[in-house]
């Protein structure tokens, strides 16, 4: 049977190969082995339930929270010749009684329906008359008060799964905490159920943290180099989106806004423009984006700093569902972190507490000198496995300006050896350099060995060298001194065992302290 899901993957689908888990989530539907399956948005999840309903004899029930989604959904499935039908509240009577009689001559394969409409005697009398072979839940992380989006009317599938003893049930996510997890599973009744869980690491997704300079000039800088690209900008306020809206329009782009203040039908109509590539971007409050299918969206920009990780990786989640590279870049300032501070200090008590944390793991991403996609994919309780990605800002910024220190780093740490402990960065650095300054001279330290043996550098390279030294954990500075001191792994390095390498600091200090102290 895993032979014929690969053939439909191909004949039907125009895809070679499975993506990560699809080829053994189908296997176990098809066993009708009980299934939950937790992928990231853009994994592939539609596939795991569409392909078995091809093989499977009787019908596919799939339980979608969107109307919207629904109908997309059934369209292209329309396109790919695969025999799909929807029932829900927007059909008209006509549509309506068509698509049932079609369900009863077993002229359909995969049945779409919003829980409401699968609650309704009409609807639950007209299934039992069916063979069901497959019970689907999609965004399964409804029926859980500790998703996103609890919906209610979720709470009762596992009744109405009692009509369908010999269908398997199939429940898809991208939600990953435990909590929803187990909720699902035991609302659901999934006894002996397999559980998949996909990595959340999108490979084909370049992440970019970039200084918050000026905005405007630093995202047309973006455009110029995309295009006719699809992409999203979000921004924090319906403020903002009228403002950047107005700015990229003016400079001649193919824009329009979308945010919560505009009305329903001017949103559906800015979206659809959107989708259809009718224009090239779209710059929008966190209201856009559910629901949304579209492969091809290269980019996704944030203008400001989104509100926590789950939002961020959902937004730029938008991007590169076809697999191929899309570019996400998020402009970072500390009056961004700032605001969102003040937002949350107006909250109170545990709501307050899970804002902190929150923020927390929002900007320990951000200030990562290190591989991005390490505290992304911690923070989903998943351990990257790799020391670098090479798709971010920082992997890439490192190949590029990474350099050997060692010898540097010697003559920085044997001078702080040599003085004790007791001097801060500056110091030692003027040291190095030969400053003939008062304190240096009355201390005797123009006689150490160390004095003037840095002239090769700048006051200002040696500070940074310092901080460099600070992040490798070689040197640690005393809170109420700000004297520097050795740690235990600054001997192998001293002694010529271990090596430093890095990047010294980005960010310019003033030119002040470039000056020789002398
Ligand atoms: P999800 O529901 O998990 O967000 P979808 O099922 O909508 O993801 O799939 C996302 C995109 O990936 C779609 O454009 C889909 O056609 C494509 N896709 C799914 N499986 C494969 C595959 N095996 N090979 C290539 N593309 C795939
Ligand atoms: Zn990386």
């Amino acid at each position: 049977m895993v032979k014929e899901a690969k053939q439909v993957l191909q004949e039907t689908f125009g895809y070679n190969q499975f993506r990560p888990l699809q080829e053994e989530v189908i296997s176990k539907v098809l066993k009708k082995k009980d299934s939950l399956v937790i992928m990231p948005t853009g994994g592939g999840k539609s596939i795991c339930y569409q392909i078995p309903a091809l093989i499977f004899d009787g019908l596919t029930i799939v339980i979608s929270p969107l109307i919207s989604l629904m109908k997309d959904q059934v369209e292209q499935l329309d396109e790919y010749g695969v025999p799909a039908l929807f029932l829900n509240s927007t059909l008209t009577p006509e549509r309506y009684s068509e698509n049932v009689r079609k369900l009863k001559k077993g002229e359909a394969k995969l049945l779409y329906l919003a829980p409401e409409t699968l609650m309704m005697e009409s609807t639950r009398e007209l299934l039992k008359g069916l063979t069901v072979d497959c019970f689907t839940i999609d965004e399964a992380h409804c029926i859980s008060e500790w998703g996103h989006d609890f919906r209610p009317e979720y709470r009762q599938l596992a009744t109405v799964r009692k009509d369908f003893p010999d269908a398997v049930c199939l429940a898809l996510t991208a939600t990953a905490t435990p909590r929803v997890r187990d909720d699902i599973q035991q609302i659901l009744e999934m006894k002996d159920s397999e559980t998949f869980v996909a990595s959340f690491d999108r490979k084909n997704l370049l992440l970019q943290v970039v200084d918050k300079q000026e905005p405007l000039e630093q995202i047309l800088d973006f455009l110029y180099t995309r295009p006719k690209q699809s992409g999203i900008i979000y921004c924090f306020s319906r403020r903002q989106v009228n403002e950047l809206y107005s700015d990229l329009k003016h400079e001649g782009h193919s824009v329009r806004p979308y945010h919560a203040g505009l009305s329903e039908a001017q949103r559906t109509r800015n979206q659809e423009a959107f989708i259809r590539d009718d224009i090239q971007i779209i710059v929008a409050t966190i209201a856009f984006g559910m629901g949304i299918n579209k492969p091809d969206v290269r980019f996704v920009i944030h203008h400001d700093m989104p509100q926590n990780i789950e939002s961020y990786y959902q937004q730029i989640g938008r991007a590169g569902r076809d697999g191929l590279q899309a570019d996400c870049m998020l402009l970072y300032s500390y009056s961004d972190k700032q605001k969102i501070q003040y937002f949350i200090n107006q909250k109170e008590g545990e709501e307050k507490k899970v804002a902190e944390k929150h923020l927390d793991a929002l900007l320990h991403f951000l200030e990562y000198d290190g591989c991005r996609r390490k505290p992304l994919m911690e923070y989903f309780g998943e351990e990257y496995p790799h020391d670098e990605c090479g798709m971010c800002d920082n992997c890439l910024q490192y190949k590029d300006n990474m350099q050997n220190y060692t010898e540097q780093a010697q003559k920085y740490m044997s001078c702080i050896a040599r003085t004790d402990e007791t001097y801060g960065a500056y110091y030692i650095a003027d040291i190095l350099r030969g400053s003939k300054q008062k304190k240096i001279l009355e201390n005797g330290h123009d006689k150490l060995s160390t004095y003037g043996i840095g002239q090769e550098w700048t006051k200002n390279q040696w500070i940074q060298l310092s901080r460099l030294l600070l992040r490798k954990d070689l040197l640690k500075k005393d809170p109420e001194h700000g004297s520097l001191k050795l740690t235990a792994a600054a001997t192998a390095v001293l002694k010529g065992d271990e090596r430093v390498e890095g990047i010294l600091d980005r960010t310019q200090a003033t030119s002040d302290e470039d000056k020789p102290s002398r």
